[in-house]
């Protein structure tokens, strides 16, 4: 069955949208100006069908820097150009069940849990920095744009704050480095790490995304081959047991769908074969996912019986 005419993605994602901007709980993320300074009002939600169907409502053209997204992209594109032996080798596939930056390593490998914590991210950004040296953004930029379907920019003010202020993650980075999970330059793994958490997506991107990873990393609107189906497969995984924080087991529980979300207020959600979906909502819960990401994502997988297990 398609996810497009079928299902009336169209009226859903319409009231979906009308149902959940009502909700003007949750904080926006202040660790660093940038971030706290945004509209907090703004809502979208984008969904795009592997079959190019489009579908989107409300602020879905709003810029925000992708975060934590990034970690799931990032993480496929490690696998592809490494190999998953090698990335198994510095980083897990374990749910933490910690927060996000949290300071703990599985103490049986003395490796970060999975690759969606920040030390496992930051070790993936270290495995890309290694392979790839002074061109590692480009190539990474490269390939999240081929996956958006368009050239996409970095917002420099937020790198400079992440960069100024991520004291946290630099200090994560060492003892990565001290625990062996981690090879590369210290330095110039953190930049990375900052680089890719402050480069600009809407709803919009985030859907397109989406969908390239739901068709097996090829772009359905471009047609471009974007990420390799294996390492898909391997990404689609971790998402689906870690990609919303501690809030990940609650998600595959009522959701159903492997998904990632950032502190710059988007969800990115992939369902399987059919559908690529991308939230903007900055307001954050206590976890840090957007508030009215959730509950649309909630809505949307519920009306359209697109939880993983569902039976139809
Ligand atoms: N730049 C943020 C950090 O590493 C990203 C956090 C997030 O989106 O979870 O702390």
């Amino acid at each position: 069955q398609s996810a497009g005419g079928a299902y009336g993605l169209e009226s859903v994602v319409r009231h979906t949208y009308e149902r959940a901007r009502h909700d003007i709980s949750g904080e926006l993320a202040a660790y660093i100006p940038e971030l706290a300074r945004v509209d907090p009002e703004r809502f979208g939600i984008a969904a795009i069908s592997v079959e190019g169907e489009l579908v989107g409502v409300g602020d879905v053209e709003v810029p925000f820097t992708i975060q934590s997204i990034s970690k799931a992209l990032a993480y496929c594109l490690a696998l592809e150009a490494l190999g998953r032996e090698k990335v198994l080798a510095h980083v897990g596939v374990e749910p933490s069940g910690d927060a996000f930056n949290a300071i703990v390593f599985d103490p049986t490998t003395n490796r970060p849990y999975n690759p969606m914590v920040n030390a496992g991210a930051i070790t993936v950004s270290g495995l890309i920095a290694g392979a790839y040296g002074g061109e590692a953004f480009e190539m990474l930029m490269d390939r999240f744009s081929a996956a958006a379907g368009r050239r996409l920019d970095i917002d420099e003010t937020v790198y400079r704050s992440e960069a100024e202020t991520g004291h946290r993650n630099r200090g994560i980075a060492h003892l990565l480095k001290s625990a062996g999970a981690l090879d590369a330059d210290v330095d110039a793994t953190v930049d990375l790490y900052f680089r890719q958490c402050s480069i600009l997506v809407t709803a919009s991107d985030l859907a397109r995304m989406g969908a390239t990873l739901a068709n097996i990393g090829e772009n359905p609107l471009t047609r471009a081959t974007v990420f390799g189906v294996e390492a898909v497969r391997n990404t689609l995984s971790v998402m689906f047991t870690s990609g919303m924080y501690d809030f990940a087991g609650n998600w595959a529980f009522d959701v159903g769908v492997p998904a990632k979300s950032g502190v710059g207020g988007g969800i990115l959600g992939v369902v399987n074969r059919q559908l690529g979906i991308g939230t903007y909502s900055p307001r954050l819960d206590a976890k840090g996912n957007s508030v009215r990401g959730i509950a649309a994502f909630r809505e949307l997988t519920e009306e359209l019986g697109l939880h993983i297990f569902d039976p139809t």
